[in-house]
């Protein structure tokens, strides 16, 4: 059996959920994964111990991406108190007072001119 740990220092580059602007992190990821000829050493409960064929040669390009995947945020966020968009796409974070519109259904655009004509 052959054990490779240690930690991948990666740098990514995500998009804000919030405001969509671009953004880099680095990442500290630990790797730990066992690789081994003998079938009779695996075990259900040891899910980073991986069997190989006695002519094959260990790749672990798979096994560093899975474990990078597995460590990214499910919602990257550029700070924890971004302001995000509003609703007609303004990032909030630059312009601070800027305000969400208020959307109208057009089927009732009609309804709104009528309540002007009555102010
Ligand atoms: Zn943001």
């Amino acid at each position: 059996m052959i054990g490779v740990t240690g930690i991948l220092d990666v740098r990514v580059e995500f998009v804000c959920s919030r405001c969509l602007s671009p953004f880099c992190r680095e990442l500290r990821v630990p790797f730990d994964e066992s690789f081994t000829r003998d079938s009779e050493l695996l075990d259900e409960e040891r899910d980073n111990l991986h069997l190989v064929a006695d002519d094959e040669e260990v790749d672990l390009q798979p096994y560093v991406e899975q474990s990078i995947l597995l460590a990214l945020p499910y919602v990257p966020v550029c700070q924890e108190e971004c302001r995000g968009l509003t609703t007609s796409g303004v990032n909030r974070n630059v312009f601070p007072d800027a305000e969400n519109e208020v959307a109208v259904d057009p089927r009732l655009a009609a309804l709104a001119d009528w309540f002007k004509k009555e102010e």
